[in-house]
């Protein structure tokens, strides 16, 4: 029986993971929830799971589930909670399912104990991918990709050496204003960009995939989870989101994995990586798909993916930066505060002003994001 951590159980990954672990409760068990404030639904997945740990960030709905609990079952709070359950509490696989920054400390105490770590929270990874890959090779723990796309990649490298890698192919939905003009921008309201055409996500991936920082953050991820230099990635828009990522190999030959867009498949092979279970989601009918078309992204109209290859080239803590600045662009923007036309100007201000700094300590990259943040907030 393999035991599991969910960072983020109430979230999209968080629940789709736990969709996945209903169906193999013969060889897994829930050990810790973590959730922001949605103490109700936190409940629930209590009662039907049994962890032993569960962490609720905010205090307020802490407080509500307290006398709810069953005996047994810990209940921590804040930063400091999420961190602690990822040191005491006993599991095999730690899943990343926690949207942001707020991922990476509790995230790198799993990996400091050498668990296994299906990632979804890819900010992780874009931040501190050179940090976070100095402790995976000290500590042993081995990160298996839930990104759809990383976990297409992953897939497509089984048996294949990665110095016989010709390049990455990454693929993009290409999100909701992939046909709308670049002077719609000016007025997308926050309904249109969260109205994802292929994928139900969160609203923070949503806007990311609006503007498509998502792909560009997914670049940086692809960087230091497969240590390919940025001319050996590429971004191909492939509206039907069915190809998942490709990789292209020295004698020319391309594979892909390929799939309906459903987030369960990537996480049910995280979790049973190397071995394949069998399931009943629904399969791909490639008649009914038809056409699967191909475009290159326009850098120009998505201004946040030509950022992202900008802050991977400039390296140091450049990828924190623009991290942190879209983080803060996206909460204004959600918050009706901004408009979208101006994340990735608020993004390019903070890339600009930034002090680039070349060391990867984990402090500095703490420092880097709350300065960012700061930078981002007060500006117009
Ligand atoms: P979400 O907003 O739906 O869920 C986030 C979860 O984290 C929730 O459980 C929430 O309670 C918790 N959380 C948020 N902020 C927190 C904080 N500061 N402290 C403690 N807990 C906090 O997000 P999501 O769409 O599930 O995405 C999660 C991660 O997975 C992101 O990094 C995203 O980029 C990545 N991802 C998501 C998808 C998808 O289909 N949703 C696909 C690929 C990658
Ligand atoms: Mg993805």
């Amino acid at each position: 029986m393999k035991k599991i951590f969910i960072l983020g159980s109430t979230g999209s990954i968080g629940v789709n993971t736990l969709n996945v672990l209903r169906n193999f409760s013969d060889k897994f068990a829930v050990s810790a929830l973590t959730v922001n404030s949605n103490s109700d639904l936190l409940l629930k997945q209590i009662n039907e799971f049994n962890p032993k740990f569960v962490v609720v960030k905010e205090e307020e709905p802490a407080n509500k589930i307290k006398e709810h609990l069953p005996s047994g079952c810990r209940l921590l709070t804040g930063n400091d909670g999420l961190i602690t359950a990822a040191i005491e509490a006993e599991y095999d696989i730690f899943v990343g399912a926690l949207v942001g920054f707020a991922g990476l400390a509790p995230t790198v105490e799993a990996i400091k104990r050498g668990k296994r770590i299906a990632l979804a929270n890819k900010e992780t990874l874009v931040v501190a991918g050179e940090v976070v890959n100095k402790y995976c090779a000290e500590s042993g723990a081995q990160i298996i990709p839930v990104d759809s796309e990383h976990s297409a990649i992953f897939q497509c490298m089984v048996g294949e050496g990665i110095n016989e890698v010709e390049k990455l192919i990454l693929t993009a939905s290409g999100g909701p204003f992939l046909n709308k003009d670049k002077s719609s921008f000016e007025n997308a309201t926050v309904d249109e960009a969260l109205n994802h055409p292929n994928w139900e996500m969160g609203n923070k991936i949503s806007i990311d995939s609006a503007t498509m920082m998502n792909k560009g953050l997914e670049v940086i991820e692809a960087h230091w989870l497969f240590g390919l230099p940025t001319d050996k990635i590429e971004v191909v828009v492939h509206p039907q989101s069915i190809i998942h990522s490709m990789v292209q190999f020295i004698d020319g030959s391309i594979k892909a994995q390929m799939g309906l867009p459903d987030m369960k498949l990537p996480i049910q092979y995280a979790l049973t990586y190397p071995e394949r279970f069998e399931n009943d989601f629904e399969r791909t009918n490639l008649p009914d798909i038809g056409t699967l078309e191909f475009f290159e992204p326009n850098l120009n109209k998505f201004e946040c993916l030509k950022l992202a290859f900008d802050a991977l080239e400039i390296g140091g803590n450049a990828p924190c930066v623009i991290n942190a600045a879209n983080e803060i662009a996206v909460e204004r923007f959600l918050n009706r505060e901004i408009k979208f036309s101006r994340i990735p100007a608020l993004i390019g201000s903070a890339l600009e002003k930034i002090e680039n700094n070349k060391s990867s300590d984990i402090d500095t990259i703490f420092d880097c994001d709350r300065e960012t943040r700061k930078f981002v907030k007060n500006l117009n």
